[in-house]
């Protein structure tokens, strides 16, 4: 069995790869880029066991010669420019590496009448405010361009799926974390805030809107919720999620106090790190998952926290 993913340098192509391999399968890896950083595979020991190949998601001939030559039974789409808030700097790389992406996988699926399975990486962001656990059927209301993207991915990968009858399947992530994640993204950046606040006492810790608030995954336990869509025998979308939420003011004190530290002698709310619209409320409804595939999220918030402490200091 082979497994392709795009993406593959990421935080969950990272630790896809890492699964995949553990199950047996041969991992071919796509990135963009000729020296694709591979800073977590070497972290997680999987440097030099998958094979990387470079190509561009949007270019229909370089995909079909992938395609063609590595012959997958699974391919994991997982390659975007997966930040909202460089989404609203950057919205055209942004909707280019999601929507062109997506579509230009799709088809040169189609036109090469592959019958495997593909997974597509969508993204609670587009839900906008969820007053209620969202499910599938839940009105989606996207927010920001990488949202926007996300949401055309997520219709185009049904049509596909609806009028061409190929085997594609959306997983709408809700946030999942891992110390994989980039520095940039604000979990991992209050956790190495409060680090850094433990060694240097003046250190002060920028943040925007603390009042949104989100559900909070691991990332390795969302990777097997992937496979569990992707390998289903009748592919049907699905929501990954806790179903719980908390505020980021709630994650700033626990991860705070886990150090011993009050967040706020330490944090400074700059408003000029505000989103131009920002999502007050996410969550998503964990029960579908669990009646369709038995998956359930081991650890919520507290967990997430704890182990992200753990990991990075
Ligand atoms: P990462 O940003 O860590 O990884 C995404 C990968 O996509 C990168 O390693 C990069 O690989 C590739 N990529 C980045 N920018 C572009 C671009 N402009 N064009 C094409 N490829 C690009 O994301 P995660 O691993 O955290 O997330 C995986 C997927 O799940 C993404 O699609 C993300 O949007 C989605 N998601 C993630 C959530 C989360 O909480 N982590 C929540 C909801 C959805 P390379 O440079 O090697 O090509």
């Amino acid at each position: 069995m082979k497994a392709m993913i795009f993406g593959c340098t990421g935080q969950d192509g990272s630790l896809l790869a890492r699964s995949l391999l553990t199950e047996g399968l041969d991992v071919v890896g796509i990135s963009r880029s000729t020296n694709p950083n591979l800073s977590s595979h070497k972290k997680l020991n999987i440097n030099g066991n998958i094979e990387i190949a470079t190509a561009n998601i949007c270019d229909f001939r370089e995909i079909l010669e992938l395609i063609n030559k590595y012959q997958p039974d699974e391919i994991y789409n997982l390659a975007a420019q997966s930040s909202v808030g460089l989404s609203f700097k950057q919205p055209v790389d942004t909707f280019n590496s999601i929507i062109n992406g997506t579509v230009n996988l799709l088809e040169v699926a189609r036109f090469a009448s592959y019958n495997k399975p593909i997974y597509f990486a969508g993204s609670s962001e587009i839900f906008g405010d969820t007053l209620y656990p969202a499910d599938i059927k839940t009105k989606r209301t996207p927010l920001s361009p990488y949202a926007i993207a996300k949401d055309a991915s997520f219709n185009t990968v049904q049509v596909y799926r609806q009028a061409y009858g190929l085997r594609c399947v959306t997983g709408i992530l809700f946030n999942h974390e891992s110390p994989y994640r980039a520095p940039n993204f604000v979990t991992r950046k209050i956790v190495e805030g409060a680090l850094q606040c433990q060694k240097q006492k003046d250190f002060r810790l920028q943040l925007g809107d603390l009042s949104v608030a989100r559900d909070w995954g691991w990332a390795e336990e969302y990777i097997e919720a992937m496979k569990l869509i992707l390998r289903a025998d009748k592919q049907r979308d699905h929501i990954i999620c806790t179903g719980r939420m908390t505020t980021l003011e709630y994650f700033v004190e626990k991860v705070f106090a886990g150090l011993n530290l009050e967040w706020r002698n330490h944090v400074d709310i700059n408003s000029s790190l505000k989103r131009p619209s920002e999502i007050k409320y996410s969550v998503g409804n964990p029960l579908p998952m669990l009646d369709d595939h038995g998956w359930k999220a081991r650890n919520d918030v507290d967990g997430v926290i704890q182990m992200l402490i753990d990991y990075l200091s």
